[in-house]
């Protein structure tokens, strides 16, 4: 009766995100006298998830799975939860996450809690602190069903190194047609970029930077830090970003540790989706923006003055 966590992978290497799972899991086991499984899907290499504590992987190989397909992945997480007995699911808060979990819970017959913050309040009742209305309140939740699926924010809960001997089996879960009725046709990546929802680091740009042909100032201090770049809704509403990069409450979530904001006044939609993020610097040119309320460093200047110098100071670091 482990507790399950969806080890997710990209281009060979285990996600950080899976770590944080592996480490919240850890502590939760330990609490419950119990052990950490994860499930893997066509990744070859599992090794590191052993300094965060995971016992046993079940590694699922199956080009079928080679696109992602929420309703395959969810019953992958849902056999293997039920081939371990397992009570506990965790799966992580990224955009494949989010689809699937509830799939699984279905599967299951398991209550679902998103955006779960920190470790479980208690485990009998069960009960699990998530935060609520975009990050603006947190609301305490029960989960009364015998398995429960929890599926927690990024950078919520750090990673903790916790050796074990891990052990490692193969895993031929019973798939069939309907689970992939929808069909990924083509998965276009780009390359060399950091992604968003994989970034520690988010550079992000509002209309204050006057127009499109401002950006190589931002994409040059986003290249310096190893960081995404973002925009606000109106940016790539007007076509001077594509809409990949819009953030916020109707755009992506952000939950990086350093969120950079350039020229973006600080709108409640826009705070509502990167509120997540642990330290918020911003640059504008009024002082009574509202970002400046949420920030946790603030510069009142002109974005064409600030930006450069700080590109300046960070490559002579
Ligand atoms: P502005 O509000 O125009 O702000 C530009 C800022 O740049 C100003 O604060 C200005 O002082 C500053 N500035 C100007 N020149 C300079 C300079 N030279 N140097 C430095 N600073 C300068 N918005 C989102 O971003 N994400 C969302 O998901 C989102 N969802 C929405 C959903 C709904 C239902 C609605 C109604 C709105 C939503 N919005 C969203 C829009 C949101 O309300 C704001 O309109 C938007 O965030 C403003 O974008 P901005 O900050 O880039 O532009």
């Amino acid at each position: 009766m482990s507790i399950l966590i969806y080890a997710e992978s990209a281009e060979g290497k285990i996600k950080k995100v899976a770590f944080e799972l592996a480490s919240y899991a850890k502590k939760v086991a330990a609490s419950m006298g119990t052990t950490v499984t994860a499930v893997t899907i066509n990744n070859s290499d599992n090794s590191a998830l052993a300094a965060y504590g995971v016992d046993k992987v079940l590694n699922v190989s199956n080009d079928k799975l080679n696109n992602f397909s929420a309703k395959a992945y969810a019953d992958v997480i849902a056999q293997a939860a039920k081939k371990e007995g397992t009570q506990i699911v965790l799966v992580s808060s990224s955009t494949d996450s989010l689809y699937l979990a509830p799939l699984v819970a279905v599967a299951l017959e398991a209550g679902y809690a998103s955006n779960v913050v920190a470790l479980p309040e208690s485990t009998s009742p069960f009960q699990v602190k998530r935060t609520a209305f975009s990050n603006k309140a947190f609301n305490i939740t029960e989960i009364s069903t015998p398995v429960k699926v929890l599926g927690i924010a990024k950078n919520s809960f750090g990673l903790v190194e916790n050796a074990a001997a891990m052990t490692e089996e193969s895993f031929a879960p019973s798939l069939n047609d309907a689970d992939f009725g929808i069909k990924v046709e083509n998965v276009e990546k780009v390359t060399g970029k950091v992604t968003i929802a994989d970034a520690e680091i988010v550079v992000s740009a509002g209309r204050g930077m006057k127009g499109p042909e401002n950006w190589g100032m931002i994409e040059e201090l986003a290249s310096v830090l190893g960081a995404a770049t973002a925009c606000s809704k109106p940016v790539s509403d007007i076509g001077w970003r594509p809409h990949s990069e819009h953030v916020g409450q109707t755009g992506k979530p952000v939950a990086s540790n350093l969120y950079i904001a350039v020229g973006i006044s600080g709108a409640i939609q826009h705070i509502a989706g990167i509120n997540s993020s642990k330290v918020k610097v911003v640059i504008n040119t009024d002082p009574e923006a509202p970002f400046f309320k949420v920030a946790d460093y603030g510069v009142v200047g002109d974005a064409f003055t600030v930006v450069p110098q700080l590109i300046e100071k960070l490559k002579a670091f």
